[in-house]
């Protein structure tokens, strides 16, 4: 997968939603962790605003996103979407992704390579999204965004300036909604956490580093891509989608859920 170059940073939205739909494509066939490949059954993208001034990034699929290829679907998800309708904000606005694009068996905890064999998609994700606000949900997204072993229960509630790739963001780490269900002094926290998100948000996009002193990762060798999904005839496709180009982005995007 090619590195996001200096010119893609200035791409529009609709160039930069497009790749990212073709990041979508070479996730859905990934087979980096051979156990998460074979018992997962879809793979959770993440799914929102493609050009979001607020990202989150969760853990893990659980089993209700992994049915449905969405993320944050369960009762942890319900909470969230509670939470950002108190700010004022909805699903279709932000963007949502999690560590993991795979669940893990069993709920388990993602393992340490798991993590690492998936990193690239996410940090694809910031450098094509643009957030300027990245709210990590709980430990693992935190831990890795921040390269840091240093826990929520120290960092939740403080924002701090981070570069990722070609993107610097503000990182705002949150308890995981999922905690907060059967904690609820977790969740007066998370609630005040989430008061401070509109304040953040209207600081706008930290400053930008120049893409001179940028390092381009090495690529990795490129994944095999999945057997093409047949396609609907195009002209069934474009009626039921109401035109042309809603016929390809239905086509297409099913599971991302792009707005
Ligand atoms: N928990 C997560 O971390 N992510 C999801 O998508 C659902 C639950």
């Amino acid at each position: 997968m090619p590195a996001v170059s200096a010119q893609q940073r200035e791409q529009s939205a609709s160039q930069r939603r497009e790749a990212l739909k073709e990041v979508f494509a070479q996730a859905r066939g990934c087979v980096r962790c051979p156990e998460l490949a074979a018992t997962r059954k879809t793979v959770v993208f993440g799914a929102g605003n493609a050009d979001a001034e607020l990202m989150f990034v969760g853990e893990a699929p659980g089993a209700s996103e992994d049915e449905q290829g969405v993320p944050f679907v369960g009762r942890a998800g319900k909470l969230l979407e509670k939470l950002l309708e108190e700010i004022g904000l909805s699903r279709t606005q932000v963007f949502i992704a999690n560590v993991l694009k795979c669940r893990p068996p069993g709920n388990r905890d993602p393992l340490p390579v798991e993590i690492e064999n998936c990193q690239e998609y996410l940090l694809k994700q910031v450098e094509l999204i643009q957030p300027s606000v990245i709210c990590t949900l709980g430990n693992f997204s935190t831990k890795l965004l921040r390269g840091d072993p240093t826990g929520i229960t120290r960092l939740h509630g403080q924002p701090e300036v981070l570069t990722l790739g070609a993107r610097s963001v503000r990182l705002y780490p949150i308890y995981h909604p999922a905690a907060a269900l059967y904690t609820p002094r977790m969740l007066e926290t998370l609630r005040e956490d989430f008061a401070r998100l509109p304040d953040l948000l209207t600081l706008g996009a930290p400053q930008q580093p120049s893409p001179q002193v940028r390092e381009i990762p090495e690529p990795l060798p490129p994944e095999p891509l999945p057997p093409e999904p047949p396609r609907p005839d195009p002209q069934t496709a474009e009626r039921q989608a109401g035109g042309p180009e809603e016929a390809e982005q239905s086509a297409e995007v099913d599971q991302l859920g792009l707005f």
